[in-house]
């Protein structure tokens, strides 16, 4: 990326020379990310983080229908989808937020008896950014098809880590961030596919065909472009390490520590994900505790957990205020080390005891 900011100046939009050269570089970045999700370079377009691309995409959606004032979504989404929901009721629409069983998953016949004449759009993640739970995003997609209604799926936390195949899972409008899969932070793309009908948020010049008006930010875009072609090389070897490790920490967790508990389907999760809840200790003061040892873990999504709030997504799983203000997310990578989570375990077991006493 270095060289975009520092002697690679120019505007891709120009007529000379090295603009022309950064426009080839950023059609390179469309071709590695669209790769990463089975999509064509044309249908990707790069936005300023995944919450953008979650807003444009629902607006987009509620734009192109009019005539319909129904949006369904769930109770574990992202903040980026449910404010945006949230600020739809206000202009009038009707949401549905599904909620979810203690696995962390909808229920289908429940989205297939709320889905109306007059829904516009069905939004839905991937991937839970608190548990790691991966949800039937397959059947969804053929449901909401089935009944004439938009899809769009959040797929922030499934792209890098688990398989993505927009050819399998034909959602109309994927949102993805760069800096969930080790590129940089403040680049996301949103993936529009061929004949979902679009009308871009930011209005202005015709950069990205038209769909987001801006000069591109040339340097995150070329970083994204890298981080998604590594992560399409390196996807299942990736995702057997960093498994092997996460159960590991959880085994080593759940054995030692009593009075603790997995948050989420066990079996049902991407590789790199473990929720813990430990009975009578709040996740703040875990995090607060950990953090001190040197052992960075979160107790909700870094959007959410500035509040102070019980994780909205436990509380969604378990109806329980007290569990959901115990939930601690471990979220490891392909460079977490053997040593790394051995030291994690033993600082957790020795934070549970002295937390409890
Ligand atoms: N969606 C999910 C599932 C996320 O986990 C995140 C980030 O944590 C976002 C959306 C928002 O991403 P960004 O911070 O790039 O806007």
């Amino acid at each position: 990326m270095q060289p975009f900011f520092v002697t690679r100046w120019g505007n891709p939009s120009s007529a000379y020379r090295f603009g022309a050269q950064l426009k080839a570089e950023i059609d390179r970045a469309h071709e590695a990310v669209a790769a990463l999700v089975g999509a064509e370079p044309d249908e990707i377009v790069f936005t300023s983080c995944a919450s953008e691309s979650n807003n444009a995409a629902i607006g987009a959606a509620l734009a192109a229908r009019p005539n319909k004032r129904h949006v369904i979504t769930s109770a574990v989404e992202h903040s980026a989808v449910l404010n945006f929901c949230k600020a739809a009721e206000r202009r009038g629409y009707k949401v549905t937020y599904l909620g979810v069983n203690a696995d962390g998953l909808c229920d289908l016949a429940e989205l297939a008896a709320v889905i109306k004449d007059d829904t516009a759009l069905v939004s839905l993640m991937w991937v839970n950014n608190e548990t790691g739970v991966v949800s039937p995003v397959k059947e969804i997609a053929a449901l909401c098809h089935g009944k004439g209604v938009l899809f769009h799926c959040d797929a922030v936390q499934a792209t890098g880590k688990i398989p993505v195949d927009l050819n399998l899972v034909p959602a109309d409008y994927l949102t993805i961030s760069a800096h969930k899969l080790y590129g940089p932070k403040g680049i996301g793309a949103l993936c529009i596919r061929n004949g979902a009908p679009f009308e871009p948020m930011v209005i202005g010049g015709h950069q990205e065909a038209g769909r987001r008006g801006g000069t591109e930010n040339v340097g995150l875009i070329i970083g994204f472009g890298v981080a998604a072609d590594s992560a399409t090389r390196n996807l299942t070897e990736r995702a057997a390490q960093v498994r092997m490790l996460r159960d590991k920490l959880e085994f080593d967790i759940l054995a030692a520590i009593p009075g603790s508990r997995l948050n989420g389907n066990q079996a049902l999760r991407v590789p790199n994900t473990t929720n813990i809840g430990f009975d009578g200790i709040d996740s703040d003061a875990m995090v607060a505790f950990l953090d001190g040892q040197g052992v960075c873990v979160s107790s909700g999504s870094a959007c959410m957990s500035n509040a102070l709030t019980p994780s909205h997504v436990v509380l969604a799983m378990t109806q329980s205020v007290e569990k959901a203000k115990q939930a601690i997310r471990f979220s490891l990578s392909h460079l977490t080390t053997a040593k790394e989570i051995a030291e994690a375990a033993e600082r957790t077991k020795q934070g549970a005891r002295l937390l409890r006493t």
